[in-house]
């Protein structure tokens, strides 16, 4: 048999041994150590401990002619004087391969309801694919378990699935299995209401007395009679002749989002970049991007002249088509491929930016956001993006606490 042939185990005649009970050290050594004695190889093993019981499933290789029933016989009083049930099943072969179109299910729930893990579960079989495993990522802040699910296309998955979670409220992410999936990435972040809680213009509103009409200004925007760059324009010019030691304050007023801290903890030791793009101010972003560490900061710049705000902004405009396209030129910057991005937003001005990553999470987004992005989260947890990668809370606690 050459190397790169696999064995054909396909017609071979092979025992499936599934034991089960309370998990203690030893299990798996002493159930081998047990088959070591028929001759028997290996074909597959399979583990879980799930709060305190263990299921061990072995897959190995019909053992030499006539023992077969000595094999059965010492296997049952070995799981016996160990208070274990044991299962030995004689069948033909391997597992069947998985079938084409590999995805990974993530679902978030807080708390996560046996009937929504019903409907999600029902829906991929509706769609033609088979749940492979199941994997518990996380349990705090939220419940989350990710689903390697096979057999069916990763994009009508994730349509039929995005359907069925905004039914059941609960976060589903459908993304393709494979490689990619662990080479390094790109992540970019809108500021505000995603990075941090605030909206940024409203906090330099309140200085200068003229939170009102900035919210009007919002609010005609959002009634879509004025397009961002003539709100930004429009509320800006409120702010003419404020006091330039207000940006030191409003710098100071900003709150993180919870979570926010140990998502990029975490992905910078993963050696993700990471970046930001606001339609808010480069006076706050910069900051950020300093006592955050992050690799890509950009925005729109108040101008400042004699230690006043002149009502104006400077520079490139970042909108909804230029957070986009900072996307874009980060990932270049990065030498990242956009397909292995990820962006991250809440606004409507975030769409083109979340629709041109590899994925795109709408975060606490409005309904027209959370429809139109790849994935929703809506829970108030901005570390809950580490699940919809793949990592687990485990990980994430372990890496704190060996950090120096
Ligand atoms: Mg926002």
């Amino acid at each position: 048999m050459s190397a790169s042939q696999p064995p054909q185990s396909a017609d071979v005649p092979t025992l499936l041994v599934k034991i089960f009970g309370k998990d203690r050290p030893g299990i798996t050594a002493g159930l081998f150590d047990t088959l070591a004695a028929y001759s028997v190889d290996v074909v597959d093993i399979e583990q879980v401990v799930t709060r305190g019981r263990i299921v061990l499933c072995a897959l190995v290789t019909e053992p030499p002619a006539g023992l077969e029933g000595d094999l059965r016989s010492t296997v049952h009083s070995w799981a016996e004087s160990m208070k274990m049930q044991a299962e030995i099943i004689s069948g033909i072969g391997d597992n069947r391969p998985r079938g084409l179109g590999r995805s990974l299910v993530t679902v978030l729930g807080h708390p996560l309801t046996s009937e929504s893990t019903a409907a999600i579960a029902a829906r991929i079989t509706a769609t033609g694919g088979n749940i492979d495993r199941i994997f518990r990522l996380a349990k705090y802040p939220v419940t989350a378990v990710e689903f390697a699910v096979s057999g069916t296309e990763t994009e009508p998955l994730r349509t039929a699935l995005a359907l069925e979670a905004a039914r059941l409220g609960v976060d589903v992410a459908v993304v393709a299995a494979g490689l990619h999936r662990r080479a390094q990435r790109l992540v970019v972040m809108d500021v505000d209401s995603t990075l941090i809680q605030d909206e940024v213009i409203e906090l330099f509103a309140a200085h200068a007395g003229c939170e009102a009409e900035v919210a009007e200004v919002t609010a005609a925007a959002m009634r879509g009679e004025l397009d961002f760059e003539q709100s930004l324009h429009a509320r800006v010019e409120l702010l003419a002749g404020l006091d330039a030691s207000v940006v030191e304050k409003v710098r100071s007023e900003v709150r993180l989002t919870p979570g926010a801290r140990t998502l990029i903890r975490t992905l910078k030791r993963l050696g993700y970049q990471v970046g930001v793009v606001s339609g808010g101010f480069t006076q706050v972003t910069d900051d950020l991007k300093e006592r955050l560490g992050l690799d890509f900061a950009q925005a729109n710049t108040l101008e400042i002249v004699d230690g006043k705000l002149t009502g104006k902004v400077t520079g490139e405009i970042v909108d909804r088509a230029g957070k986009a396209r900072l996307l874009r030129r980060f990932a270049t910057e990065a030498a990242v491929p956009l397909e292995q991005t990820v962006a991250i937003g809440d606004g409507a001005n975030d769409l083109d930016m979340l629709n041109a990553a590899g994925l795109g999470v709408a975060f606490n987004a409005k309904p027209v956001v959370r429809e139109a992005a790849h994935t929703a989260v809506n829970v108030p947890f901005l570390d809950t993006v580490l699940y919809l990668l793949g990592i687990t809370r485990e990980e994430v606690e372990a890496a704190d606490t060996h950090a120096d």
